[in-house]
């Protein structure tokens, strides 16, 4: 027998980045807001490097992605400042650009490629020299071949920013339910709200799924609604960056070394994150000999002095993957259940654009322009029939 505890407008499962930035924005609404998540502010932010790179992370396919992803960057200065205001808490958002650099001739050649996709879609960005690549970044290998330099692709610590918007839903009168929801409630064609592994069913008007690599996995929902989410596992590895080795970068830097793409993020308080693998494992999170070997090798061979910091933690998290590496944003077919998920590898870069965009479709039932073509109801119409 379940009980039932609690009634809200707003019913949110999943308390990561997502979910906590849908909630404060329904709260600021006026929605009365309920998180449900054993472990709220914990999910891949707590792994994620942090990089807000619309411009570097630009993939062939991917433009209607960059559009959101360009929209979610323009928001981020105003974002922050509001977020700090508000909780007072330091974001770690440093606009510090990004250098991406080329080791050898095939990955000039691809780099090169990705300049010219870059200014055919407006973007900003600049092609250096290896010699004008050092002198931005002296700690770079003498071998680099060349770069891009992208002043507009930044960074913000996600575990800061994952505080600050847990003591914005707690100031804006979010509650929290600090258990699994194990079951979503369907009644009479509608989602109801939740069942949870304590037994206690929490109903709301309306449910939004924000669980972000275990979305397809809640039962009870049905078959053709469920999002088609994976995990897809990142390890990470932080040192720091002792004071006589400072600045030892200035910028984010990133290569693609034997067609793994590294990075090394700076932080303003010396801590150092490089990242990341790429691999489908299932909800494996296990730290590998060989993913750290892998890590080291590449950003050694980008930045040789890294060999000289304190490895100060290593570990894995799950990006949710979608099938076409961009977000499932708002209503599905079943009334009362939308979907913020499957934010892949930019799910830090997209928070800001995702709050405002779920705030509005919870308030008008309608997305906003700039988030219409990441429905979820796209999958279910491509499986149609020409
Ligand atoms: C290695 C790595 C590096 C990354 N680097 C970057 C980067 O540089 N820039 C960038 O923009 N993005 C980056 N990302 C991606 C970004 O971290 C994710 O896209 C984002 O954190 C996803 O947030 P989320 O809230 O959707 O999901 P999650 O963080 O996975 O949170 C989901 C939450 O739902 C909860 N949950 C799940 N099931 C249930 C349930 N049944 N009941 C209750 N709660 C449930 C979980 O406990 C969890 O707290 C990176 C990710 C990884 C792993």
């Amino acid at each position: 027998m379940s009980r039932t505890t609690d009634t809200s407008d707003v019913l949110i499962i999943g308390g990561g980045i997502i979910g906590l930035v849908t909630a404060w924005r329904a709260a600021q609404r006026g929605f009365a807001t309920a998180v449900v998540d054993p472990d709220p502010g914990g999910g891949a932010a707590q792994v994620a490097a942090g990089m807000l790179a619309a411009v570097t992370e630009l993939h062939y396919g991917e433009q209607t992605l960059l559009g959101l992803n360009l929209a979610s960057a323009r928001r981020y200065p105003d974002f922050a400042t509001e977020l700090t205001d508000l909780t007072g808490h330091d974001l770690g958002y440093r606009r510090c650009g990004t250098l991406a650099v080329a080791l050898d001739a095939d990955d000039r050649a691809h780099l090169r490629e990705l300049h010219a996709l870059q200014r055919e879609s407006g973007l900003e960005s600049e092609w250096l020299s290896g010699r004008e690549c050092r002198k931005l970044e002296p700690m770079l290998a003498p071998g680099v071949r060349g770069g891009l330099r992208v002043d507009g692709d930044h960074q913000i610590d996600p575990r800061r920013l994952t505080a600050a918007l847990m003591a914005a839903c707690e100031r804006a009168g979010v509650v929290f339910h600090r258990v699994w929801a194990e079951h979503l409630d369907v009644v009479r064609g509608r989602a109801a709200g939740v069942t949870t592994t304590d037994g206690t069913a929490l109903a709301a008007g309306q449910v939004v799924l924000a669980a972000g690599s275990l979305s397809g996995r809640l039962s009870g929902v049905p078959d053709d609604v469920l999002p088609p989410v994976r995990p897809v596992k990142g390890q990470v590895l932080r040192l720091t960056v002792p004071e006589r080795y400072a600045p030892f970068l200035s910028r984010t830097v990133r290569a693609v070394v034997r067609g793994s793409q590294v990075y090394l993020v700076p932080r303003e308080n010396g801590e150092l994150v490089v990242g990341a693998t790429s691999e489908e494992l299932g909800w494996d999170t296990t730290v590998t000999a060989g993913g750290v070997y892998e890590l080291l090798r590449d950003a050694h061979e980008l930045v040789p002095g890294i060999t000289e910091l304190p490895l100060t933690e290593t570990r894995a998290g799950l990006r949710p993957g979608s099938p076409d590496n961009a977000p499932l944003l708002g209503p599905t077919e079943l009334p009362g259940l939308l979907l913020a998920t499957g934010h892949f590898r930019n799910g830090v870069l997209l928070t800001p654009v995702t709050g405002d965009a779920m705030a509005h479709v919870l308030a008008t039932g309608e997305l906003p322009d700039e988030a219409r073509p990441f429905t979820p109801k796209r999958f279910a119409l491509s499986e149609q029939p020409a």
